[in-house]
Parts: structure tokens; C-alpha cells; sequence
């Protein structure tokens, strides 16, 4: 929508509530990797401004950081330190604050976040050594193991828990295990997974797990934060590559101030308090993976009645984003399925793989059973759009798949 000049002055005289009430459409609900579609009671937490060193807002930070801790189990070895950005910030903050200058890191990658994790490593200067095992088969713990083996100087290693270019869901279980019977330190992306799946800091040998407010938590953009074993965090002063994304400071400033080093994202940070709130009274992490579960389960499942045939095997999909093969009809044309199914309401993604054709549907965020069938009947009527019989990819493409 363009705001004229005339647009703009009806509407400060009219006041913003009514024009956000009645002259926007209904937004189309994001079936994305993020952001999500959110509850209104969370968007509608943002109708307000803060001082951002004011008392209250003091709370809600203390609250939101003692919360994101609590759903990883993280109390008693971790602290949780937000950060200004996108998640990718908080990735490189964790990063560059936790990893010694003269370190060495392995990074395991299976799709642009872990590519992206050793894009950042080189960027400011850190070795990496990479296992890449393309676009969506998993590390094998047994090869980090031997990696690890083969070089001492590998201290660190760096795992995206759920890789959502692909929606494979890592073995993180059986990689941080290696990891800390070989004695070295774990980073986890868990961007996409956190709040969702079950991650344990009580069991699980991380020094780090990172994920950020728009994910699985249902908040909107404006911050990361990692949850940081205490004691590797305390040792890494000065350390870090950059002013901003010093999580060390940045934790030393909340413990001295209860404040947020350089301007918060007040409303942001408003918007995730109401949204844990609603994870609360959702059941928390079971309550939320139970819908997601179900959505994805009946996401594909209507999918594959379409024809449509699912990337990964069952064992490897996650209840966050789930790959379909492209069809195999000479007439597909993603940008006019995307189109189609966006007339209808809903907002699908590009596949991100370079080996093939796919495109991605997510299950997170405000998704119930009536936008799950909703998407399905836009994706039915897309195709009969684009005049193809059905969503069965092309047999060669099948036949070339590796079984794993
Ligand atoms: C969303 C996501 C990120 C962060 O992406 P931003 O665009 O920077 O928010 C990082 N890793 C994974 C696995 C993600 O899903």
C-alpha cells in the first residue's frame, strides 16, 4: 500500500488504531522458516514505548532472559545473553565471543546455515576446517570422531540442530557426545528447533546454543540470544572480534544494569515476553511441538494424496519445515505456483538446494489444522492454475536420490 500525503494526514487524524483496524488487509498467513505468523495478543503487545532503562522495562528483560534459560533447562550451568539483530547476529557474536583468537573449529554443514557459520568464522579471522556433506544428508558422528581424532588443534565444533534450508533434523544427540568424549567444545544453531524440540542443557554438552525471538518462540524479529555455559563465557573476556557483538560485555552490562548495552528492541522485546507467556499456556516446549507435529504430519500427508513426494526420508524430516521434490510437469513454474497459492492466502518458500529442484512449506508459528488444509486446497488449486494433473517430481529425479 502507498501512503499518499492525503492517506497519511486521514489517518493521524483518525488515529493509528483504526487504520491498522480497518484499512489494512488480512495479511497471508507464512508458512516460512521465519518470520512466522504471529498472535495478535503478541503484535498487539507492541502498542506501547519504553524507556529503556525504566524499571519496568528492566522486568521484562530479566523475565524474557530467565524464561528463554528455563525452556532449555538451562539454570544452573548456563545464562542467557540477547542480543540486537537478527539470528544470524547472535551467531556471530556466540562466535567471535566464545572462540579464541588462535582456535581451529569445525563446522559441520549440510546447508547455507552451516555453510553461512563458516562464511562468519572466516570473516573475522578464525580457522575453520568444514565437513560438508552437501545439500541435506547428515554429518556422521563417527567421521567427527575420526575428524576430531586426526587433529588436536580442532577445539571447537559447530552443528545447526535443525538445518532448515533442507528441514533435516541433525543428530545433535549423538554429535555432542562425540564432541565431549573427544574433549572439544560444542556451538549449537538450535535457531529453528529451540522451544520446539527437546534440548536439555542438564544433559547436553553444549557450550553454547543460539536462537533467536521469530522462530519457534512465535516473537518477531529484532533479537538473537545464545545460552552460554557460565564459566566458558566468564573466561572469554576480550576476546571478541567486535564492539557490538561481544557477548561477554554484553552479559556483564545485564548482570551490572539489568539494562541492554546500546538501544534495546523495546517492542521486540515486549512482543516475546507476551509470546512466552503464550508458549506457557500452550504447554511449552510438548505443547508446541505436539501442534507442530501435527501440522507437519498432516502437511504431508495431504501433500503426498497431491502427489507430491517429501526430499527426506521420514527419519531425517522435522516438525519445523518440511522439502518437497518440484513436480516432474514440463508446466511448473515456481514463481507462478508461488503466486497462485499467495492469491489464496498463503505465503509458501524457494527450496534452497542446489542439486535440486524443491520448494519448502513451513509448519511453525500461528499454524493450526484450518491453515494447514487451507494451504493444501491452495496448492490444489495452483496446480489445476498452472493446468498439471498432480505434484509427482519427475521419476529421474526420484531414482537419483541417495538412500539414507
Ligand atoms: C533462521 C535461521 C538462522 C538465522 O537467520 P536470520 O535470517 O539471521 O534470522 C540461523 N540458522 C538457522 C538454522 C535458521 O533457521
Amino acid at each position: 500500500m502507498k501512503y499518499t500525503t492525503r492517506r497519511l494526514s486521514a489517518s493521524l487524524q483518525h488515529g493509528l488504531t483504526e487504520m491498522t483496524q480497518s484499512a489494512l488487509p488480512a495479511d497471508p498467513w507464512l508458512l516460512t522458516p521465519g518470520p512466522l505468523s504471529t498472535a495478535r495478543a503478541t503484535r498487539e503487545a507492541m502498542l506501547h514505548d519504553w524507556g529503556s532503562w525504566d524499571a519496568e522495562f528492566r522486568t521484562l528483560t530479566a523475565g524474557v532472559r530467565g524464561a528463554l534459560l528455563a525452556i532449555a533447562h538451562g539454570e544452573a550451568s548456563h545464562v542467557c545473553v540477547p542480543v540486537q539483530g537478527s539470528g544470524s547476529f547472535a551467531v556471530e557474536a556466540t562466535l567471535g565471543t566464545l572462540i579464541p583468537r588462535s582456535a581451529k573449529t569445525l563446522v559441520l554443514a549440510n546447508g547455507a546455515y552451516g555453510k553461512r557459520i563458516a562464511e562468519q568464522l572466516s570473516v573475522m579471522g578464525r580457522a575453520c576446517e568444514v565437513l560438508d556433506t552437501g545439500d541435506y544428508l547428515p554429518p556422521e558422528p563417527a567421521e567427527v570422531e575420526r575428524r576430531l581424532r586426526a587433529d588436536p588443534e580442532l577445539g571447537w565444533v559447530c552443528v545447526v540442530h535443525c538445518e532448515t534450508s533442507s528441514g533435516i533434523l541433525n543428530p545433535l544427540a549423538a554429535i555432542a557426545e562425540v564432541v565431549a568424549r573427544c574433549g572439544r567444545e560444542l556451538i549449537v544453531d538450535a535457531m529453528s528447533s529451540f522451544a520446539a524440540l527437546p534440548l536439555d542443557l542438564r544433559e547436553l554438552p553444549a557450550a553454547a546454543l543460539i536462537a533467536s525471538a521469530n522462530k519457534c518462540i512465535e516473537g518477531v524479529p529484532g533479537f538473537g540470544f545464545a545460552l552460554i555455559r557460565r564459566e566458558r563465557l566468564a573466561a572469554s573476556a576480550g576476546q571478541a572480534h567486535s564492539l557490538c557483538l561481544d557477548l561477554h560485555a554484553q552479559w556483564r552490562y545485564f548482570e551490572r544494569s539489568g539494562q541492554w548495552r546500546y538501544t534495546p528492541p523495546t517492542h521486540v522485546v515486549a512482543a516475546a515476553a507476551r509470546a512466552l507467556e503464550l508458549y506457557a499456556q500452550e504447554g511449552g516446549q510438548t505443547g508446541r511441538l505436539a501442534r507442530y507435529t501435527r501440522n507437519a504430519e498432516r502437511l504431508v500427508a495431504g501433500m503426498q494424496a497431491l502427489g507430491f513426494r517429501p526430499l527426506l526420508a521420514p527419519r531425517w524430516r522435522s516438525p519445523i519445515i518440511v522439502s518437497f521434490l518440484v513436480p516432474g510437469s514440463a508446466r511448473f513454474d515456481f514463481e507462478r505456483f508461488y503466486l497462485a497459492i499467495k492469491a489464496r492466502g498463503y505465503v509458501i518458500y524457494p527450496g534452497k538446494l542446489t542439486s535440486v529442484d524443491s520448494f519448502r512449506i513451513g509448519v511453525i508459528g500461528q499454524l493450526f489444522d484450518a491453515q494447514i488444509d487451507g494451504v493444501l486446497a491452495a496448492v490444489r488449486s495452483a496446480l489445476d492454475e498452472l493446468d498439471i494433473a498432480d505434484g509427482a517430481p519427475d521419476p529421474a529425479v526420484v531414482a537419483a536420490q541417495p538412500a539414507f
